[in-house]
């Protein structure tokens, strides 16, 4: 336990810590006996994944969520008891993480259906809370996927590949979505991944200063000049973030400018400009390669100033600068932004990135209010979707008020004309009945046609669905004319104008 809170470097409060110990403690017991894969208690795994986000959101309701993170889906412990347990914020939360388990990316690659999924992840979250233990949670299995079987390593990959580091990267946080794409790029492709390593490291070979070399000359030109910073640090390309660059410069790695680059972490935002300048007299620049993310910054909010400069021996590399601040939210993205606004670090509201005023213009919840700044984590991006399931976890987006009929329509129109009824989210459940938002629907089928009424048509909201039942309402229809036809009955016109 007091490794626990030595990994995170937040002060918690007495009530904090021992509201975390208690739930430590419980998650001990509850998943006594668990194994890993790799042979180890099944409980390093929520806990681990608790200190990655606590590392980077140190929230005391968030962490305790993610150290009870699988304990309904894997023990007999249920919903009710965690909640009378650890209320409801708590309960709400790992809720939200076990439904969005549901949530899971199939073979398919088609783009529309990985956007629609990556849509489905954040509307079903709801709370951008519940995406942060996700990610977490997600970066622990990724650091342990060498335990589990060679073909569900490329299956998870994948999916963290296409699904979750793009909802980091959109989440603005830089430092896990570099680790999940670099882990997961070696297990979906393996030869690409040795090659552009190998290509990596013949570059770093061929010049002449390494990175803590220039780590220190840019120091010192720095104090010579007379301007105080906070710190310097030297980082190499991601393989993953090279290799995708490199399919862009058709393979010419002479042509990515950004393979060393330095990060200069500045005591002000005047003292980037100032430090800018400084590099350019010391250092050729390349020209068109000064980017200002300060004035502009990206649309996940990064801010940065970058420009790339040769070295005497005419290599290129990128320095960029930024402030604390601006350091800490590129790698925490909106986790840094609760972590200052909480402990009161100024104006952090108006310097919010453009992706989260988007966040808070999406809601209609008022987020101008500091102290509803948590309350603004919860989202609804999708206000007139939701997103269900197939039981094999297809993601089918329906408008809000659709049923089941909606969606076995969907699905195929077969399964409409046949259906008997349906299980949602394992319960048996009446066709009428309307389905929210992350629901597991799965369709009874019969042999017999079903009988097919116009309730179903007034129920049905989607245009493909109703169209459906009224191409099977008009043929049954002249079914039964025919019939009546045959029996030489008064013709029914006379009653169905009416
Ligand atoms: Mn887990």
């Amino acid at each position: 336990m007091q490794d626990f809170f030595k990994s995170i470097p937040h002060k918690f409060t007495a009530q904090e810590e021992a509201l975390i110990k208690r739930a430590l403690a419980f998650a001990e017991k509850a998943h006594a006996g668990q194994k890993r894969k790799s042979g180890e208690p099944f409980v390093n795994h929520p806990i681990q994944s608790a200190i990655i986000l606590g590392r980077i959101f140190p929230d005391t309701s968030t962490i305790v969520a993610t150290i009870l993170h699988d304990i309904t889906e894997d023990t007999p412990t249920t919903q009710a008891q965690l909640e009378k347990e650890f209320g409801r914020e708590i309960a709400g939360l790992v809720d939200g993480v076990t439904k969005l388990g549901a949530v899971r990316l199939r073979n398919s690659k088609d783009q529309f259906y990985v956007e629609n999924l990556r849509k489905m992840f954040i509307a079903t979250s709801k709370d951008i809370r519940v995406m942060l233990i996700k990610l977490a949670d997600r970066l622990h299995n990724m650091r342990t996927i060498e335990f589990i079987p060679p073909e569900k390593q490329v299956k998870v990959a994948n999916e963290t590949l296409e699904m979750y580091a793009p909802i980091a990267n959109r989440l603005g946080i830089g430092a896990w979505k570099d680790e999940l794409e670099d882990l997961s790029f070696q297990i979906v492709m393996p030869k690409e991944y040795e090659k552009t390593k190998a290509l990596l490291e013949e570059e770093l070979e061929s010049r002449s200063k390494n990175v803590k070399e220039w780590e220190k000359e840019f120091a010192s030109i720095l104090r010579r000049e007379g301007i105080k910073f906070n710190e310097i640090r030297g980082r190499v390309k991601r393989i993953y973030s090279l290799f995708n660059k490199l399919k862009k410069y058709d393979n010419d790695i002479t042509k990515i400018k950004d393979i060393i680059a330095l990060r200069i972490i500045a005591k002000s935002t005047g003292d980037c400009y100032a430090i800018l300048g400084i590099i350019h007299k010391h250092f050729q620049p390349v020209p068109g390669r000064v980017k200002d993310f300060i004035a502009t910054p990206k649309p996940n909010g990064y801010e940065s100033i970058h420009t790339s400069v040769f070295s005497p021996a005419g290599k290129v590399f990128e320095v960029q600068i930024r402030t604390d601040l601006m350091h800490e939210a590129a790698e925490r993205g909106i986790a840094a932004h609760w972590f200052y606004e909480e402990r009161g670090k100024g104006d952090i509201l108006e310097r919010q990135p453009g992706w989260v005023k988007e966040l808070h213009a999406w809601q209609e919840e008022t987020a101008n209010n500091p102290d509803e700044f948590l309350e603004s984590l919860k989202i609804d991006f999708f206000q007139d979707h939701i997103f269900v399931l197939t039981p094999k976890g297809d993601v089918k987006d329906l408008p809000v008020g659709a049923s089941v009929i909606d969606f076995a329509f969907s699905v195929h129109s077969d399964l409409g004309y046949y259906m008997m009824g349906a299980k949602v989210n394992g319960r048996m459940r009446k066709i009428y009945d309307e389905l929210r938002q992350g629901d597991v629907v799965e369709i009874l089928k019969s042999k017999k046609p079903a009988k097919i009424s116009r309730d179903w048509f007034n129920v049905a909201k989607t245009s493909h669905a109703r169209a459906q039942i009224r191409k099977y309402l008009a043929e049954h229809d002249r079914g039964i004319i025919g019939r009546v036809r045959e029996l030489k009955l008064p013709s029914l016109r006379f009653f169905r104008k009416r």
